[in-house]
């Protein structure tokens, strides 16, 4: 029996156990953070990659066996050569796995895109690309009455994220990640799980690949030399020279987060603009959409 995985501990895994082991972590962390409760309406952020993938498949095998439906919404912020690949194939995905699937594009919300926005706001990509993607998630998830958004957030995304604001001195903004975000209850701001939490980005690429989805591993273009993949790259160098870093970094979070819940976080209003939640009078998006007019 060929081998397709070999973990931390040396335990060698064929497909069947592998696909087992995987599986079984996903939900046994969706059990220990409560994540599906009874009367949730789950909706997945769905990117076509294979962590939007692997958390879909996941929810919708739980979700049928109680005859109950997933949603997914895809956010499409008009990246060429790349959203268009990945719309394609979450299009194929959640046909072949009868999940539903609302396209979302900021042309339509806000008309414009990613590309149009960049060549007039001298900003970085990321930042305006993540608000546009929260804001329409969170307003969408409330639209088709979801009440939890599971997200595809891996243990390396959670590891980046985590180093990334200690880095920027932003220390108090960890506070809101974790495997289940929202710690300020707002009725308008829907809740954000992560069943993939504590599965690396190795082991959810093999898991896809394994399961034979059709997901394409291309990556963003802004994703090069960004922060983000800076860390990346040095946190894939510390583990491929001292295995278990990600998971030692990760496990202290987890230890400090109710420490770091204490410290007190801006209260969740409604923007002034356009009613969203929002921690300030007028929200981030509705601040991007004003500066883009005024360059009309
Ligand atoms: S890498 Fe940046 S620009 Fe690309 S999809 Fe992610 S947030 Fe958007």
């Amino acid at each position: 029996m060929s081998i397709v995985y070999i973990d931390q501990s040396k335990k060698e895994y064929t497909k069947a156990q592998f696909i087992r082991y995987f599986e079984a972590k996903a939900q046994r962390t969706i059990r220990k953070y409560n994540m599906l409760e009874k009367g949730d309406k789950i909706l997945v952020a769905m990117s076509g990659g294979k962590d939007s993938v692997a958390t879909a498949h996941i929810f919708n095998k739980i979700l049928s066996k109680r005859g109950e439906k997933l949603q997914a919404l895809l956010i499409d912020e008009g990246i060429p050569g790349y959203r268009d690949l990945t719309i394609k194939d979450a299009k194929k995905f959640c046909k072949d796995e009868n999940i539903e699937l609302t396209i979302v594009s900021t042309k339509k919300e806000f008309k414009f895109g990613l590309m149009d926005a960049l060549k007039k706001l001298k900003d970085n990509p990321c930042t305006i690309c993540g608000t546009m993607r929260r804001y329409l998630l969170n307003k969408y998830a409330q639209k088709l009455k979801a009440t939890k958004v599971a997200t595809g957030h891996n243990l390396d995304d959670e590891a980046q994220t985590v180093l990334m604001n200690q880095y920027k001195g932003n220390v108090s903004l960890s506070s809101k990640l974790g495997p289940i975000t929202g710690i300020v209850e707002h009725e308008k701001f829907i809740k954000r799980i992560k069943p993939l939490y504590f599965l690396t980005e190795k082991e959810v690429t093999i898991y896809t690949t394994l399961k034979g989805f059709q997901v394409n591993f291309i990556e963003c273009p802004n994703a090069k030399d960004n922060f983000r993949s800076t860390i990346r790259d040095q946190l894939n160098d510390l583990e491929h020279r001292f295995a278990g870093t990600k998971n030692g970094l990760i496990n202290s979070f987890i230890e400090q987060l109710p420490k770091l819940r204490k410290t007190k976080l801006n209260a969740i209003l409604n923007c002034k603009s356009c009613s969203e939640p929002s921690t300030k009078d007028i929200c981030t998006m509705c601040i991007i959409l004003k500066k883009y007019d005024s360059k009309v």
